[in-house]
């Protein structure tokens, strides 16, 4: 059996609450041989009470929880797990010829937690952010061909910048299982098509976790000229474009993400499309050509990747929210988000409440949004959550 954690009195509290992580701070002692990074290990309390297996890591999180009831960790482990996913996605209804983009696995919202799988077409991406799952990626995707095969020929690992680079596992983006084929992958969203970039592009190649609030942008979008803030590869642009916007600006800092948008309206509306991209920073185009638009969406990078930056990054969110609130015509519909999961859902509005309060305009909250499902929050596990969005009505 795996080597042993003890904790120190009354720290197994937050694990008997089913909280996955134990902080180096609670562990007394080891036993059982030594731990490496990434090795497998049981936890125990002081008193003797097995409390759960999971992944060791060097830092403030010492071990992630795989399982709270004692367990192997072993190809069966992962197919079990696997097969609990794929059925809440299917349950969910998003596996459909006209919706073919998912997110599998969500870390510790599926009970795998250090492990994201995002499924595009017939090709999934895998991407480790613990040494644990690195060291187990075999495994894992012999896992994924076994209990996906219906859906899934190709599996990329991408984890070269996920993974913690103390830990200098010398990770490589690879195909695992499979190949990119010749042709150019599309993957569906909605009945929209994108080319998804999992070798070049950010994160896994594509926002899936956007995918029901651009739903909600199409229902706004008829007839209005729409602003679409830190595109990345335009997809609330096209969700604008299907719903009949009268004109569409899409806006990224990268030029490859804004050659990608272009690629993908002209894949689902053709060249003709009333379109318009533009490779250019968000606050200076906002600031000199952010007048008229009807509808505005602000989706930006986390601002704050860290605890440390939180402060900073609200400040981010009033300085860019000021200037849509002064911008947006009368009458206009603000999405606003923020991604940074060490900004909670109520200082984010705070932020967004002073840039309001800072233009004199009267705004009223029409939604409040999240994250959806197959991005799903183990409720145990609270820091799982970290989209937010806010639709505001703005006269
Ligand atoms: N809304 C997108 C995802 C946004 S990701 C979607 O639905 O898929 C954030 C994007 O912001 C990235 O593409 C990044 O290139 C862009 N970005 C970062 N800083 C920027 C800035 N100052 N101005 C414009 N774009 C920026």
């Amino acid at each position: 059996m795996y080597p042993k954690i003890i904790l120190k009195p009354g720290k197994e509290e937050s694990l008997q609450r089913f909280h996955p992580w134990v902080f180096s701070g609670a562990i007394a002692k080891a036993e059982g041989g030594s731990i490496e990074e990434g090795d497998k290990a049981q936890v125990y309390s002081s008193k003797g009470d097995f409390l759960g297996v999971g992944h060791a890591q060097v830092g403030s999180i010492s071990l992630r929880i795989l399982s709270f009831e004692p367990a192997v960790i072993d190809l069966d482990f992962y197919r079990r797990r696997i097969r609990q996913a794929l059925q809440l996605r299917s349950r969910l209804n998003l596996i459909r010829p006209d919706n073919d983009t998912f997110r599998l696995i969500h870390g510790e919202g599926d009970f795998l937690p250090g492990l994201v799988v995002d499924v595009y077409g017939n090709t999934a991406v895998m991407q480790a952010h613990s040494p644990g799952m690195h060291l187990d990626r075999q495994i894992i995707a012999q896992a994924l061909q076994q209990e996906c095969s219906h859906i899934i020929k190709n599996i990329y690992y991408k984890s070269e910048n996920t993974l913690p680079f103390k830990a200098d596992l010398g990770a490589k983006d690879e195909y695992l299982y499979g190949k990119r084929s010749a042709k150019r992958a599309v993957a569906i969203e909605n009945g929209l098509k994108f080319y998804p970039d999992w070798t070049e592009g950010q994160k896994t190649g594509f926002f899936i976790d956007q995918r029901e609030n651009r739903a909600l942008v199409e229902r706004y979008a008829e007839g209005k000229k729409v602003l679409n803030m830190f595109c990345y590869t335009g997809g609330f642009s096209l969700y604008a474009l299907r719903a009949g916007a009268k004109e569409v600006v899409s806006v990224d800092s990268s030029e490859k993400a804004i050659e990608l948008t272009r690629q993908n309206v002209s894949l689902n509306f053709g060249k003709e499309a009333a379109h318009r991209a533009i490779a250019c920073d968000a606050f200076d185009y906002l600031r000199q050509n952010g007048k008229d638009f009807d509808l505005i969406i602000l989706d930006p990078p986390a601002f704050a990747k860290h605890r440390d930056a939180r402060h900073q990054a609200l400040q981010g969110y009033r300085k860019l929210n000021t200037i849509a609130f002064k911008n947006i015509a009368p009458g206009g519909i603000l999405f606003t988000f923020s991604c940074s999961q060490a900004v909670s859902r109520q200082d984010f509005r705070l932020a967004v409440f002073s840039a309001a309060a800072a233009s004199g305009r009267q705004v009223r909250i029409l939604h409040q949004l999240s994250q959806p499902a197959d991005h799903s929050v183990n409720l145990y596990h609270p820091e799982g959550e970290y989209l937010k969005g806010l639709v505001l009505y703005v006269e």
